[in-house]
């Protein structure tokens, strides 16, 4: 069974088989529509149906309540069709937004496992074909044969399409990142993308980097590409780990350093720093809180745990930062 939705007030329209979501149906036809987590946590493609029914499958409660459900809200990335439906969106779109990358399916073969700190591992898959993404992009990796798909912000160069890397934090009960320290060279994995709003935008702003833990990856992906396109902006990356341990990649930004030389700056701060450790104190917020004293004048992408992103967000726009220039990569839990 085939529904046809229609976008107000662009007119635009696609189709949606039954049995996949408004949102995979949308991306396929190449139709923008605003998108976050894809797993119903995180709200961003929360529309108004002026018309239709739909199936909310496994949006959170806390994501679209009750109410918003009798009001005629949907999160797109889990609704399916039980009917035609109209689609309201605020006609908006962000003017800086790259064509869209159509999502398809690769198998990726493990090339390289490494451990990077004590929860952090760097996992790089060779892709049977190259995929084309934007800097800040992520895919979805299947855990196993028929297991559960997991959402992972790619960490290298869009110049390398056929070999990804990636930043995963090891949760031992996880389904995917549980295997890592038993995955071997040569295992093959279902894997699916490009998805994501959080790339990289072309501007004249210096750009405000703020990541912790495996939140790292998409800003590696940005950095590599500004460093191979020798992108002329002032890149800034803001970093909280707990430890001196806890930091990732050193080499990397070494190699950040050298290529872009006054053009990045790596400010890493640590929670749980020990006595030697000279550099910063306390958490990336703090950092922040005092040493951007005016915001309103970058482009900022925040990417790692919800909470902080939040947080980050909220002193950024106290600080004069604009909706427009505040870019979000909300690490939500898939489960
Ligand atoms: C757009 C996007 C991009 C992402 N990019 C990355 C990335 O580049 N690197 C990365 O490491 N993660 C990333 N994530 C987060 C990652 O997809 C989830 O953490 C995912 O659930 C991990 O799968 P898993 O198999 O390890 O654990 P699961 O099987 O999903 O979960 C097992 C248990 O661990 C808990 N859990 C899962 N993840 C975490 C966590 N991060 N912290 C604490 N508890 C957790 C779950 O709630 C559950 O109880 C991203 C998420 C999104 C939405």
């Amino acid at each position: 069974m085939t529904y046809q939705a229609k976008i107000v007030p662009s007119g635009e329209s696609f189709q949606i088989d039954a049995e996949e979501s408004v949102l995979d149906a949308g991306l396929r036809q190449g139709i923008a529509l605003a998108y976050g987590c894809r797993h119903g946590n995180c709200s961003t493609c929360k529309y108004f149906l002026e018309a239709g029914e739909v199936d909310h499958g496994g949006a959170s409660i806390y994501s679209l309540t009750e109410a918003e459900r009798e009001e005629g809200f949907a999160l797109l990335c889990c609704a399916r069709p039980l009917s035609d439906l109209v689609i309201a969106t605020r006609g908006e779109t962000d003017p800086r937004s790259l064509p869209l990358v159509t999502p398809s399916a690769r198998v990726g073969t493990v090339a390289g496992v490494t451990q990077v700190t004590p929860s952090l591992w760097q996992l790089t898959l060779e892709l049977d074909a190259p995929l084309k993404f934007y800097p800040g992009q992520f895919v979805e990796l299947q855990a196993h044969d028929g297991g559960g798909w997991r959402s992972y912000s790619i960490a290298s160069s869009p110049a390398h399409g056929s070999r990804l890397e990636f930043v995963m934090k090891h949760v031992a009960s996880g389904m995917f990142s549980g295997a890592l320290p038993t995955m071997t060279r040569g295992t093959s994995m279902a894997l699916r993308g490009p998805f994501g709003m959080s790339y990289l935008r072309a501007g004249a702003a210096p750009v405000l980097l703020v990541a912790t833990g495996a939140g790292i990856a998409p800003l590696l992906s940005i950095l590599e590409d500004a460093m191979e396109r020798e992108d002329p902006r002032r890149f800034e990356l803001f970093y909280g780990a707990r430890t001196a341990a806890d930091l990732p990649l050193a080499a990397h930004m070494d190699s950040y350093a050298t290529r872009l030389g006054d053009r990045f700056s790596y400010r890493p701060t640590l929670s749980r720093a020990a006595p030697e450790w000279a550099g910063r104190r306390g958490r990336v917020t703090s950092a922040l809180q005092h040493e951007i004293a005016d915001a309103s004048h970058y482009d900022a992408y925040l990417c790692g745990a919800p909470h902080m992103c939040d947080i980050v967000g909220t002193l950024l726009e106290a600080k004069g930062i604009r909706d427009n220039q505040l870019f979000y990569d909300k690490f939500h839990p898939a489960s």
